[in-house]
């Protein structure tokens, strides 16, 4: 059978889409991608993260951000499993982890990453586990982010 996803792996969910479609508020966060960091906006006016990227800061509603490295860790707020695939072409991906990270360095003002949390068992990976991100590079412009536990 002949299906749209090569080499899928059990826990991996594949990127579906290749392309960013970033534009100025959010290509940062892309180009920083390719170079294996992550980096978060932070209102200039209130200091609130705005990740996903926003044009007008949810506090303050003030426009200007600076682009803030943060460390790339961060602890597992939510997960589910999923195992159930969402298309039959993906059930070689099944189960997956799907979990809200909160980030590192953005306390007091948290950001959240919606992510697929790999390198896992499933079954064990819990709320409160740490984390780290690791990029896939895709191709020229989408390196997709993932998280993996912090091997201790
Ligand atoms: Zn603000």
């Amino acid at each position: 059978m002949s299906t749209a996803f090569q080499n899928l792996k059990p826990g991996v969910f594949p990127t579906i889409n290749p392309y960013t479609y970033a534009d100025d508020s959010t290509q940062p966060f892309w180009d920083a991608a390719k170079e294996d960091r992550l980096v978060a906006p932070r209102c200039t006016n209130c200091g609130t993260f705005r990740l996903p990227p926003s044009p007008f800061c949810f506090e303050c509603q003030h426009r200007e951000v600076d682009w803030v490295d943060l460390p790339g860790t961060g602890t597992i707020y939510s997960r589910i499993i999923v195992r159930h695939p969402l298309h039959p072409d993906l059930a070689a991906a099944c189960p997956y982890v799907s979990g809200v990270v909160e980030l590192d360095g953005t306390q007091g003002a948290g950001a959240r990453m919606l992510v697929n949390i790999i390198d896992c068992d499933p079954e064990t990976v819990a709320i409160g586990d740490r984390v780290e991100i690791v990029f896939e590079h895709v191709n020229d412009e989408m390196s997709t982010p993932r998280f993996r536990p912090i091997s201790t």
